[in-house]
């Protein structure tokens, strides 16, 4: 595919997403946010280390004053099943009182990370909240959440690349895909 990536593109399965409708995805999210919130400052509320790429590409879009948090939030702990306890750097959380923000995470899955930090932040009485996702796993959350923006619906299946890990390898790709199952990485 890309000459530089070829070694890793031999690790993956197939390639769900490729760079060009991750960026066109993007680009039209970009929009839709930016006419929610016109004459807005967006805080964007963004959580790493799996949401760089995509929160980074989107804001850039996006002509609006915007401030941005990172917050480190994780769940997986290493290995491709969620581990149900999610882990979150609250320590970074300034004052949101009054602000419009907007929440970012890489993917919708069983819903724990995202309900747990809508939660969080509306006890900060900001003066909207909205949430935006880039992948939504089609399949039944463990807590229900309200998605605001969503870029693409998936098969319930792991997934690396365009920021997404698997021990912490994978997340320079420019595509999204899942892993081959036989891949020593894999493994
Ligand atoms: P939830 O709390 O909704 O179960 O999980 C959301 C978090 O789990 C996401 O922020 C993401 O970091 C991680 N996650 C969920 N599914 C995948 C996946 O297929 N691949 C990777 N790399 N991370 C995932
Ligand atoms: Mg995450």
């Amino acid at each position: 595919m890309n000459p530089p990536f070829s070694g890793v593109f031999n690790d993956l399965d197939r390639v769900l997403l490729d760079r060009d409708q991750i960026q066109c995805r993007v680009d039209e999210m970009a929009e839709q946010i930016q006419a929610a919130h016109a004459n807005q400052t967006i805080t964007v509320v963004a959580l790493m280390d799996g949401a760089l790429f995509f929160v980074a590409d989107l804001v850039r879009r996006i002509d609006l004053p915007i401030r941005l948090i990172t917050l480190s939030a994780s769940s997986y702990h290493g290995g491709t099943e969620s581990s149900g306890s999610v882990d979150v750097s609250w320590n970074r959380l300034p004052d949101l009182k009054g602000q419009h923000l907007l929440l970012l995470d890489d993917i919708l899955d069983t819903g724990r990370t995202l309900s747990l930090l809508r939660s969080r932040l509306l006890e900060a009485k900001p003066a909207s909240l909205q949430i935006g996702v880039l992948l939504s796993k089609r399949r039944t959350r463990v807590a229900e959440v309200p998605v605001d923006y969503v870029g693409f619906e998936i098969d319930d299946e792991f997934v690396v690349g365009y920021g997404m890990d698997y021990q912490a390898r994978f997340r320079n790709l420019p595509c999204i895909g899942v892993l081959e199952p036989s891949s020593p990485e894999a493994a």
